[in-house]
Parts: C-alpha cells; sequence; structure tokens
C-alpha cells in the first residue's frame, strides 16, 4: 500500500543530526514507492533542506518561528500537528532521541494513532512494513506491524541506515506559517555544560569508563584513545555516582541507549542496566581485571588485563595507522 509520509528532522545547533536523514530511508520503507515529505521545524533553519532532499526527500516543508529555536514541548507539538493537520500523511517518521521520545507519544495521543517506539529496523516483507524493536532491555527483539490507521514510528539512532548521498537531486523548500500560542513554557536562557568532541548518541566509537576508571583523572586516557578514533566518551552508571565524569555520558537503561559501530568498554563490570544502553553495538570489546566480569559475556573481543596498561597500548597502535 503507498503512503504520503511525514518524516521530522532533527536539528541540533544549527545542523542536521544524523538520525534524520536515517529517518529519510525509514520514511521510504514506510511510503511503499509513495511521497516522503520531510518537515524541518526551528529558527532560521531554511537553509539546511538541501541536503534533506540529497538523502532522498521528495518535499521539504519549512517551519520557521522563534517560539522554536529551543526545543520547548507545547510548541514543538503545536508545530508538528500544524504540519501533520496540513500534510495529511498516512505515516510518520521520528528519530527515538530525548526530542522525538518526548514528542511522539504526544503526537500519537492527540492523533488517536498508535506509535511503534525505538525501532532498530524497517523492512517489507509478507506485504507488510515489519518494525522489529528490542523489548526487555534489549534481551529480546519483537516485530510490530500496523493492520489500521497511521504508522507512526520512532527510530533509534544509528541502526536503520540512511539513503548514498545523491548530490544530483535538489528541490525548493515550502514555507508553512504556523501559529503557536498559549506556552506554558519560554526558554528563558540554554546554560550548557561544556562538552567537546563527539556527540555520544551519534558517535560511530564510543569509549566508556566504569568504577574501575577510579578518579575523574583516570578518564583521560580514554579521552585520548577516543581523539585518536574520532570517538566520544561514555561512563557508567558507577563512574557517573562515584562523580568520576558528568551524568550526561551515563550508557544504560536510565541513561542513553548507543548503537555505535564499536564500544570499548573499560573498567565496566556489565551490569544488566548497562548492557541495555549498548548491547546492540555492533562490535564490542571489553577490558577488565576480572576474567569473570559479566560484560565478557557480550564482548566481541575481551582484553582481561589493567586499562590503564592496555588503553594506552591501543592508543599508540592506533596512531600508526
Ligand atoms: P562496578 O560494577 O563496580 O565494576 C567495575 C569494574 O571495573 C569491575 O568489573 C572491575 O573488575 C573492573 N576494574 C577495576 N579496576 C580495573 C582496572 N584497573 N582495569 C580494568 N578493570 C578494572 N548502570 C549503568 O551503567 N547505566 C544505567 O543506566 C544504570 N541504570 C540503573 C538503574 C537502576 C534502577 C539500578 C538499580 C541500577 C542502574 N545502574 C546503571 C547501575 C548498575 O546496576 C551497576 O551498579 C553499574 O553499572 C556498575 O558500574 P560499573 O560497572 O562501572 O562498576
Amino acid at each position: 500500500m503507498t503512503r504520503k509520509v511525514l518524516v521530522f528532522a532533527e536539528v541540533k545547533d544549527q545542523q542536521l543530526r544524523n538520525v534524520s536523514f536515517e529517518a529519510i530511508a525509514a520514511g521510504k520503507t514506510v511510503a511503499e514507492g509513495g511521497e516522503v515529505v520531510v518537515a524541518l521545524l526551528g529558527q532560521g533553519v531554511d537553509g539546511l533542506s538541501e541536503s534533506l532532499f540529497q538523502y532522498g526527500a521528495d518535499r521539504v516543508v519549512v517551519v520557521n518561528h522563534e517560539l522554536l529555536a529551543q526545543y520547548t514541548t507545547d510548541a514543538y507539538t503545536q508545530a508538528a500537528l500544524a504540519t501533520i493537520e496540513a500534510e495529511q500523511p498516512e505515516g510518520i517518521v521520528i528519530g527515538h532521541t530525548s526530542i522525538g521520545k518526548d514528542v511522539s507519544p504526544r503526537l500519537a495521543a492527540r492523533l488517536q494513532s498508535g506509535l511503534i517506539s525505538d525501532v532498530t529496523a524497517i523492512e517489507l516483507a509478507g506485504g507488510n512494513v515489519v518494525c522489529t524493536r528490542p523489548i526487555y532491555s534489549g534481551k529480546a527483539f519483537e516485530k510490530k506491524i500496523v493492520t489500521d490507521g497511521k504508522l507512526f514510528v520512532s527510530i533509534r539512532p544509528n541502526n536503520v541506515p540512511a539513503l548514498e548521498l545523491d548530490t544530483s537531486r535538489s528541490g525548493q523548500a515550502e514555507v508553512l506559517s504556523v501559529e503557536i500560542t498559549n506556552l506554558r513554557t519560554i526558554i528563558k536562557e540554554v546554560v550548557r555544560k561544556a562538552t567537546d568532541g563527539v556527540d555520544l548518541s551519534e558517535a560511530k566509537v564510543v569509549i566508556a569508563g566504569g568504577r574501575g576508571v577510579k578518579s575523574e583523572d583516570g578518564f583521560a586516557p580514554l579521552k585520548e584513545l577516543a581523539d585518536v578514533l574520532n570517538g566520544a566518551v561514555g561512563a557508567s552508571r558507577g563512574a557517573c555516582d562515584a562523580e568520576y565524569c558528568d551524568y550526561s555520558l551515563q550508557i544504560g537503561q536510565t541513561g542513553k541507549v548507543i548503537t555505535p559501530d564499536l564500544y570499548i568498554a573499560c573498567g565496566i563490570s556489565g551490569a544488566i542496566q548497562h548492557l541495555a544502553g549498548m548491547s546492540n553495538s555492533k562490535v564490542i570489546v571489553a577490558i577488565n581485571k576480572d576474567p569473570e566480569a559479566n560484560i565478557f559475556k557480550v564482548a566481541d573481543y575481551g582484553i582481561v588485563g589493567d586499562l590503564f596498561e592496555v588503553i594506552p597500548l591501543l592508543t599508540e597502535e592506533f596512531k600508526k595507522l
């Protein structure tokens, strides 16, 4: 069945996040040959539409509004609903990011639609769009189809591959003006923690430290290795609770859920709550002094040893490449 699909792109610091391109690819599958329209909500985002076309958008609708300069639930919900109202899509795709997790259930409720959240794979099979999603903290996967109503899915970043960039594609973005009223929240100022380097949620390589890192300074070799591999530093909750690093680095059930190509766990025991955030990583390397550590059960490669000896050796070798 051919569907018109609306894909919500995501912008951070005036840049499109990769999940926007992945959502277009998912949108193409949901559309089954129908039109894929990308909604770009924000302020001053007009200039970003070109790459959306190049990654497969058939049309791009831009909603430019000063109250969308920073994400707020109220403003974004109103703008998204106005776009859905104007486009009348039969399918909707959004990233399962902090924004997507906040807004998608709200939109689904307003639209009286279902929602298949946190989808890690999407394919056409047996005449249906089949969505795969993890359950029980990633211990099992379920496949879902929608038999009636809108096909609304949120996709986990770094799982659905984006289409090949096609620089021969282009288009003219359309502007939709929306009214945003009666906001219960207005952001007056954003104070950011200084985070440098690659965004943890979208990083292809993550070097994560646990309580075994032993101190804030103990993260320095991990940071050096991450820099060499153009990766990001993450952490277990054990390391965050011990104040070795900020909670924004926490990976797991109550932290970030990530799917990098390479995950190197350093001094992390592998508690079930940690595994929930990283066990779908494509390649897992564990460095731990304890050969019985649970993390080795999910690791593709295990190194039994002291992380303060092993990490500098790895860094030196990777520098040579
Ligand atoms: P530990 O379990 O103390 O492990 C440290 C490891 O380091 C050990 O295996 C040790 O052998 C190794 N080690 C020590 N020194 C070295 C060295 N020099 N070289 C190499 N290895 C060394 N945890 C999360 O991570 N994320 C979550 O989202 C999360 N959510 C939770 C939610 C709930 C409701 C609860 C109850 C818990 C949650 N936890 C979460 C906590 C989780 O249960 C574990 O306590 C935590 O993951 C342990 O962190 P850790 O592996 O760093 O520490």
